[in-house]
């Protein structure tokens, strides 16, 4: 039976469909990169369902991608073996359920001014749409394991689509065949020097083999017709006579061109992480990055390629994103989907912990040899090769931080400008690697106040012979800081004092009491030891005491419900008095951070 139905296009699809097909948009090659990326995701679905069900492939074994054009019915068709989809999957990943990034997306698009954010597609969850920037028509047959029959899904993205049975029965067996109707001026896409190189540019990082239905010359040797009987055993013998026979063996010959057409493989490169880390330019390392984040125009920071072995035989390719996530923070209990695992080159999953939370910035890809290849996502998280990874993972971040800060200083404020937060997280957290990550860290200081540029062991040599602490104040910026009456006796001193500007500071001193053998000492508590109180002028402390008895006896009982004690400090230069916090009590920014949280 046939029977078609038309189902209605949610309005927001609908917009975004009618948008890009009116869309004058340059770049609208990147349909294809959507398709391929689909057709993977789709591959590497079947192929994780078949570790666990073998029968699964039983409609067919091969796992691949082919794509091909045809000038004749100007139609190009991309086919693959992977899972496929029902009917009502055809209905609801195509058409009547918005993705939460739909509108998300439009209003990116409608108000650019001519950038490059169609190509941004693909993270919004609407990749698929973009094949409306080439074609006007557009159909899409689906087999699924799941279901009997193979279905067509076909719309000229205007609100509705139509969904049928295919009148050719099951011709795929399983997976999805999409055949784009190229509008009047997409006919470009039809040439096939053309399309080769856009299916190169795009199946570099595809762990399926792509085909592409090619044409190619080939020289076929004809023999001129004797019409004579017992041919063969001449040419034997005249193989066997010298040159000038040969000669004469051409007069005898026509070489004839003729066109075969075939499917020829695209994609021939190992996948980049199996790949020896020496032979890869960066160029290709970046491309990966953007393949993987499907952030086209975005340039990861760094990374690190780490081939892991002995206990565990694993490799990794690990990035630091240009930019942090604006709900990093907010959703640190979330999964974050940023590292993708593979078991011997297979995909398992990116809804897995690698790393502990304050890492989990970093994107990248894992592939494990020694985790069995049926391992369930649920059992996944407590394997032992898994944990061990991430361990070793962990240093090597480390170390790539620890290298960037070396090697560029410009690069690595860069970096610290967007997860100094999520170190200094780190550094509360981690008991194993604390001292490490401590010396990641970089503040504000006296030294240099415009920007956090100090590190503790950079701040540790400049301390004077004397000093035994690091010095440091709180505030809410630089400038209220450097306004702090604490602050002048240090500073008239020549003492360097670390500027704490960050919620999280104060958090990490109480976690971190000290560094390489240095206290952490805050200049607005209690009675401050400067290190150096020997060679102090000898202030007659007897006398000082006598002299202003009767003022200390005075504001102590005016003040007696505000505070404890009143004491002649020499902390204080110009100002004439400050009110300090106790020891061990909160510092008034704390209070302030405290009031702030409702606390
Ligand atoms: P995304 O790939 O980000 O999910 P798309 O708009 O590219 O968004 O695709 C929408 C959905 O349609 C996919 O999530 C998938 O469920 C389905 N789909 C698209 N192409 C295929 C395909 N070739 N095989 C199976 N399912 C597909
Ligand atoms: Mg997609």
């Amino acid at each position: 039976s046939s029977s078609s139905s038309s189902t209605k296009i949610d309005t927001e699809i609908s917009r975004l469909m009618s948008l890009i097909i009116n869309s004058l948009y340059k770049t609208r090659e990147i349909f294809l990169r959507e398709l391929i990326s689909n057709a993977s995701d789709a591959l590497d679905k079947i192929r994780f369902m078949a570790l666990t069900d073998p029968s699964a492939l039983s409609q067919n074994s091969k796992l691949s991608i082919s794509i091909a054009a045809d000038p004749e019915s100007n139609t190009i068709t991309i086919t693959d073996t992977g899972v496929g989809m029902t009917r009502e999957q055809l209905k609801q990943n195509l058409g009547t359920i918005a993705k939460s990034g739909t509108s998300e997306f439009l209003s990116k698009v409608e108000n650019s001014k001519g950038g490059d954010d169609v190509n941004q597609i693909g993270q919004f969850g609407v990749g698929f749409y973009s094949v409306f920037l080439v074609a006007d028509k557009v159909t899409v047959a689906s087999k699924s394991n799941d279901d009997d029959d193979q279905y067509v899904w076909s719309s000229q993205a205007v609100d509705d689509f139509v969904i049928a049975k295919d009148p050719r029965g099951n011709t795929l067996g399983r997976g999805t065949q999409i055949t784009l109707h190229l509008k009047e001026d997409a006919k470009e896409f039809l040439d096939e020097k053309a399309l080769r190189d856009l299916v190169t540019k795009y199946s570099e990082f595809i762990n399926f083999p792509i085909y592409l239905w090619s044409s190619r010359e080939e020289e076929i040797i004809k023999e001129k017709e004797t019409g004579e009987d017992g041919d063969e055993d001449d040419i034997v013998e005249e193989n066997l006579e010298d040159d000038e026979e040969d000669k004469k063996e051409e007069d005898k010959e026509q070489v004839e061109k003729v066109t075969v057409f075939d499917w020829e493989r695209i994609n021939t490169q190992k996948p980049l992480w199996m790949r020896y880390a020496k032979e890869i330019e960066d160029e290709e390392y970046i491309e990966f990055y953007r393949a993987m984040t499907k952030e086209p125009s975005s340039t990861p920071l760094s990374w690190t390629h780490v081939k892991g072995e002995g206990d565990t035989e694993y490799r990794s390719i690990m990035y630091i994103p240009p930019k942090v996530d604006p709900n990093f923070f907010q959703n640190l209990a979330e999964k974050a989907h940023n590292v993708r695992l593979f078991v011997k080159r297979v995909f398992i999953t990116d809804e897995f912990e690698l790393f502990p939370k304050w890492l989990s910035f970093l994107k990248g890809i894992v592939d494990a040899d020694d985790l069995p290849l049926n391992v369930s996502r649920e059992t996944l998280q407590q394997h032992r090769a898994l944990r061990t990874i991430s361990k070793h993972l962990v240093k090597k971040a480390l170390d790539m931080f620890q290298q960037l800060a070396k090697d560029d200083e410009e690069k690595y404020g860069q970096f610290f400008k967007e997860y100094g937060s999520a170190l200094k997280y780190g550094a509360i957290e981690s008991n194993t690697h604390r001292k490490k990550i401590a010396g990641l860290l970089r503040f504000s200081s006296s030294y240099d106040p415009t920007s956090p540029g100090v590190s503790l062991d950079s701040y540790i040599s400049r301390m004077k012979g004397s000093q035994s602490s690091i010095f440091f104040l709180s505030g809410m910026s630089v400038e209220e800081i450097e306004q702090s009456p604490f602050l002048e006796r240090l500073l008239a001193r020549g003492y360097e004092v670390l500027y704490l500007t960050e919620p999280i500071d104060e958090m990490l001193i109480q976690n971190m009491p000290g560094y390489n053998g240095k206290l952490f000492a805050n200049v607005a508590k209690g009675d401050l030891k400067f290190g150096d109180e020997d060679q102090e002028d000898a202030l007659d402390q007897q006398q000082l005491d006598e002299e202003y008895e009767s003022l200390q006896t005075w504001l102590k009982t005016t003040l007696a419900a505000e505070i404890d004690k009143v004491t002649l400090s020499k902390r204080l230069t110009t100002s004439p008095m400050a009110i300090v916090a106790a020891d061990y009590g909160l510092t008034g920014h704390m209070e302030r951070l405290m009031a702030a949280q409702g606390q």
